[in-house]
């Protein structure tokens, strides 16, 4: 099972766009590439000369730990002639690419409770790097006026008795921005008034525009240089990305502790290659100059491209080889009725319609921007900003004219019809068949969620059913070299065909047909990844409610019509209680306890919600809904507790009342922030909810027995016709072997909680909330 610290990080956004762009190159189509960190000239000849030379000399054995001598030397010589920093050998460490440098330096200071500055947008990997180590990254953004300078000020107040670093970029990736001597020193000023470290990236050094100086920070005096560390490498200047070399200079005991950490990891750097970069840096300052006064051709071409297109601003970046541009207009546009949401969504749109390969700012925190890397030939500059133009400027404004203020869509199918196991292989290549004739290219929606760590793909023909999964689930990585976990047909308009809806466990592959209901695909995503996240990790899919209570979380199942949204309402409506999830957690039972996460980035509440939070009504207009009814002619209550105050006649737009089949997407964070949701919780507190007058207000259940009643699907006084196992209706189908194996997970779960049956026969909602609480341990 995954280590929780690896959940908390995530693959680098531009290998899974790089990859995705090579994959579609070895398919023959013709993609122009800006996706790439690195340079597209060659190695240096006297660099590869220097590494074969040392080859046949059989320098290819361990060598020192933490950097030949040589190399270290011709370092501190390079520091002292370019930078003005004298720095001795034993405070040098070479590593294996300033990447590694950085992990060594974040091992080596961070822990919990270190907060860690970076200013935004920012390099993909420090806020990871920073988790990985345990530490908190915390971003300031800056800003596209300041050129995404860090502003002292900003820094100043960013600062707090947990402030333990800061991470400086410059030439920053991805913004280009340089900093003067002068915004150097207010910076360092700050620093050294507070005691805080700065690790130094400054990998593009040599990358610089307009005729800049380049000045390391740590250059600015000696309190200063005591605190920082400055990183730097040969990957961009020297163009040796693959050969991974890089190296840090700083204080004696963070280069020792740098250098524990590597001799227990990769211990040296290749020897060879260290060679070959004392060549480097003796000799190939003229091929470092020709490479940078070509970006800075390139640059200003690109610049001046990006800036012609309608919509679009771009900054001119002073260093590195990446522009930032801000594509803010583009985003809400639509194409082919597919909506443009954020700059993921135009990154794939601009790979799949105009094949360039960009990366989206989202990645860097950046999320009005593009990142282009203009580190790629002139002509394919040409053909990829031709490209890009053309392709922006085929979004239309959203043609839909939405509703005034509600953004609601009406389904024909407004409930859950029974998904049915697909009966054996050929059964569901025939479904196969079936759906792929009705998906034609001219009408076909595709996109890949992140559900509960699985990537589960919808492909559709409903722009309802795509737009309403993109809502409800995190996009998941681009496109990457493995296909998608699990697969979802959804198909509307199949001729002869009822509503129905079918799932192969085997091959991960689930079908709906003929219903536009959007609570149907849910069911079968979270289906397909409850499948998928207990085979690869162990991993449980509850379908309970999830609260927290500073920390602790209480996890509550209960049939239809056991009140449960009622009882949640009012454990909401009290101090320190944060809703988790509505209806589904994935539970991680790691050795020591257990953690309950959502699954998903809005909930898909039922209408009802609204009655039991006043909350959620005051927010219709930001939500996405799903047949509610706006109208007095929809609606067919036969009683209503509002006598004749219909509140459609008087101008509301919505009735949740009357909207008894009515869903609404809602972000948990407009509840309140992070004062009334929280996205994880350590699980102390399992409740079953009874509806039975003749049992006790609670019965204090062994995790056996919880275990047994919930797979059994069956609780007091709620007698379903058909009861559901787990009471989960999303893997109903479950029995068997798999069933006993997803009971037997359970027992694990509550062995670790308090367990009850909470009966909501007794007492007010409010009281059975209090009861509730007050059973948290
Ligand atoms: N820092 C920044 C800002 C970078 O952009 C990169 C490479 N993309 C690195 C560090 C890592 O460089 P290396 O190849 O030396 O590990």
């Amino acid at each position: 099972m995954l280590a929780d610290r690896v959940n908390l990080i995530a693959l680098s956004p531009t290998l899974r766009i790089s990859a995705r762009a090579g994959q579609m190159r070895a398919q023959g189509i013709d993609v122009v590439d800006f996706s790439a960190g690195e340079p597209d000239f060659p190695t240096p000849e006297p660099i590869k000369r220097a590494a074969k030379a040392a080859i046949d000399a059989n320098f290819t054995k361990y060598v020192a730990n933490d950097g030949i001598p040589e190399l270290k030397a011709a370092i501190a010589q390079k520091l002292e002639k370019d930078n003005g920093l004298k720095y001795d050998l034993n405070e040098i460490i070479v590593s294996t690419g300033a990447k590694h440098s950085l992990l060594n330096i974040a091992l080596s200071l961070f822990g919990p409770g270190d907060d860690v500055l970076i200013p935004s947008p920012c390099w993909v990997s420090y806020p990871d790097q920073v988790r990985m180590a345990g530490g908190n990254p915390v971003l300031i953004e800056t800003r596209e006026s300041n050129g995404f300078r860090l502003q002292a000020k900003d820094l100043a107040q960013a600062i707090t008795p947990n402030t333990k670093a800061l991470l400086l970029n410059y030439p920053c990736n991805p913004t280009g921005a340089v900093y003067s001597k002068e915004d150097l020193q207010a910076i360092a000023d700050i620093c050294v008034r507070e005691q805080i470290t700065v690790i130094a990236d400054e990998i593009y050094e040599k990358l610089i525009y307009d005729g800049t100086r380049f000045t390391s920070i740590a250059s600015l005096g000696d309190k200063i240089k005591k605190l920082a560390v400055v990183v730097n490498g040969f990957s961009k200047a020297y163009s040796m990305t693959g050969w991974r070399l890089g190296y840090a200079a700083g204080p004696r005991e963070l280069i020792a502790a740098c250098s524990k950490i590597q001799s227990h990891s990769t211990s040296n750097a290749t020897s060879f290659v260290q060679k070959a970069a004392v060549e480097a840096l003796k000799s190939c300052a003229p091929e470092v100059e020709r490479m940078r006064a070509e970006f800075e051709r390139r640059r200003n071409f690109v610049i001046y491209k990006l800036n012609a297109i309608p919509g679009v601003s771009c900054i001119t970046p002073q260093g590195a080889f990446y522009a930032l541009p801000n594509v803010r207009p583009y985003l809400g546009k639509e194409f082919g009725g597919a909506p443009i949401r954020n700059t993921y969504g135009l990154a794939y749109y601009l790979l799949k319609e105009a094949h360039v390969a960009v990366v989206p700012g989202e990645a860097f925190e950046a999320h009005e921007h593009l990142r282009l890397s203009f580190a790629t030939s002139m002509d394919r500059l040409e053909e990829g900003m031709r490209r890009i133009e053309r392709a922006l400027l085929r979004l239309e404004e959203p043609r839909s004219i939405r509703p005034k203020a509600l953004n609601n869509v009406v389904t024909k199918i407004r409930a859950y019809v029974e998904t049915r196991s697909a009966p054996g292989l050929d059964g569901r290549n025939e479904l196969l068949r079936e759906a792929e004739a009705h998906l034609p290219a001219d009408a076909y929606f595709e996109w890949n969620a992140a559900v509960a760590g699985a990537v589960v793909q919808l492909r559709t023909n409903s722009p309802h059913l795509a737009d309403f999964f993109q809502e409800n689930f995190y996009p998941a990585p681009l496109e990457s070299e493995v296909e998608p976990h699990a697969v979802i047909y959804a198909v509307k308009d199949a001729p002869g065909r009822e509503p129905s809806a079918f799932l192969h466990s085997e091959t991960a592959t689930a079908f709906a047909f003929n219903t536009a209901f959007y609570g149907q695909v849910r069911s079968l995503a979270l289906a397909l990844a409850a499948e998928q996240a207990s085979r690869a990790s162990g991993a449980l899919m509850a379908h309970a409610a999830a609260l927290d209570l500073e920390g602790k979380g209480v996890l509550v199942w209960g049939a239809p019509g056991s009140g449960r949204t009622a009882v949640l309402g009012a454990a909401l409506a009290r101090d320190g209680v944060k809703l988790v999830a509505s209806d589904a957690v994935l539970v991680r039972l790691g050795a020591a306890s257990a953690v309950a996460d959502l699954p998903e980035r809005k909930l898909y509440l039922k209408a009802k919600w609204g009655k039991h939070f006043p909350e959620v009504e005051k927010l219709l207009d930001r939500c996405k809904l799903e047949n509610l009814v706006t109208s007095r002619d929809q609606c067919h209550l036969e009683w209503c507790a509002q006598g004749d105050h219909c509140p459609l006649d008087s101008g509301a737009a919505a009735c949740l009342l009357a909207s008894d089949k009515g869903r609404l997407m809602l972000d948990p964070y407009w509840l309140g922030g992070s004062k009334r949701h929280v996205r994880r919780t350590a699980p102390r507190l399992c409740v079953l909810l009874a509806k039975d007058p003749v049992l006790p207000a609670v019965r204090d259940l062994t995790a056996s027995d919880a275990a047994r009643q919930l797979a059994s699907g069956h609780l007091p006084g709620l007698a379903a016709a058909n009861p559901v196992p787990f009471l989960d209706p999303h893997r109903h189908w479950l029995s068997g072997p798999a069933a006993d194996a997803v009971r037997g997970q359970f027992e694990r779960l509550f062995g670790g909680t308090r367990c009850v049956l909470l009966n909501t026969a007794i007492g007010s909602p409010e009281a059975q909330a209090k009861r509730l609480l007050d059973l948290v341990p």
